[in-house]
């Protein structure tokens, strides 16, 4: 992981309040009971959970695809700089809150560059020369895409695909950016790249909400982290406070950061199943 390479710009302010948000997927299952957090403007939030705590649905909350999921809010709120996000998507990507997709979906079939392209679509009236600039801008922060800018993008291996989802994302220019388990599934090596990539884009001025199971990196990087249960916020703090908390040490960390890295997810089954 790398140092800031730049100051965050002044002009894109993003914080993010949840306040005691209810969420539920029909009339049987209630996924969120009252959940609170905040994303300060140019800050990276982890928020972390086993299997079914609610971070998914947290996330689609905030990024307004709940229906899709055929779930509602039903009390509580989400607002950005004290503006309330209304729960319909292409105005969450309007006032800056932008997720990348659940399971890094890329279009296989289209170069790198054309997933990108894709990711400017319907953002509105953008000229040629700002899409550019959004696309050049990728480039910087990931160069790796720029490397491999005409290769199909389902020949990429699944850390570079994270990566272009990312890239893809942040063609939207976004003040907020939502990130569901990242590191899902990678080599060690790739999980640290994009814990660093995060890094990067959160030095460069925008605001990260990251669901992550892997506690360790994600603790790490973030500078405020939730835990949640059962669709509660049970620990909430600075991350330095929450790595430091003997709860998560024990659940989330197996008592040493390196033993959480390769061991989380068969523990995560054994706690819950
Ligand atoms: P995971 O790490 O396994 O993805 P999570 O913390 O993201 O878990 P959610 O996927 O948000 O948890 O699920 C929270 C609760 O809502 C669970 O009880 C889950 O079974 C339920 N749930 C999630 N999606 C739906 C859906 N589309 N319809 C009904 N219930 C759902």
């Amino acid at each position: 992981m790398s140092p800031p390479t730049s100051s965050p710009p002044t002009d894109r302010a993003g914080t993010l309040r949840i306040d005691r948000l209810q969420v539920a997927y029909g009339r049987a299952v209630q996924a969120l009971r009252g959940v609170s957090l905040e994303v300060p403007a140019g800050r990276i939030t982890a928020v972390l959970g086993s299997n079914g705590a609610g971070k998914s649905t947290l996330l689609r909350a905030v990024s307004g695809t709940l229906a899709l999921h055929r779930g509602a809010v039903d009390g509580g709120g989400i607002a950005l700089d004290g503006i309330p996000l209304t729960g319909d998507p292409a105005r969450a990507v309007a006032a800056g809150v932008v997720q990348v997709p659940e399971g890094r979906r890329v279009f296989a079939d289209l170069t790198v560059e054309e997933n990108l392209r894709a990711g400017s679509l319907g953002l509105g009236r953008r000229s040629a020369a700002e899409r550019r600039a959004a696309r050049d801008r990728v480039y910087e922060l990931l160069p790796v895409l720029a490397e491999r800018r005409r290769q199909a993008a389902g020949l990429m291996s699944g850390g570079e695909q994270q990566m272009l989802a990312m890239g893809r994302a942040l063609m939207a220019e976004p003040r907020v950016l939502l990130l569901d388990e990242p590191s899902l599934g990678l080599a060690p090596m790739m999980v640290e790249r994009i814990a660093g990539i995060v890094q990067r884009i959160n030095a460069a001025g925008t605001s990260v909400l990251l669901v992550e199971q892997n506690a360790a990196v994600a603790l790490r990087i973030a500078h405020l982290a939730s835990v949640l249960e059962h669709g509660v916020v049970r620990l909430a703090g600075t991350a330095a406070e929450l790595a430091a908390s003997d709860e998560v040490r024990r659940l989330y960390l197996g008592g040493s950061e390196s033993a959480a890295v390769g061991t989380h997810r068969a523990k995560l089954g054994r706690w819950t199943g």
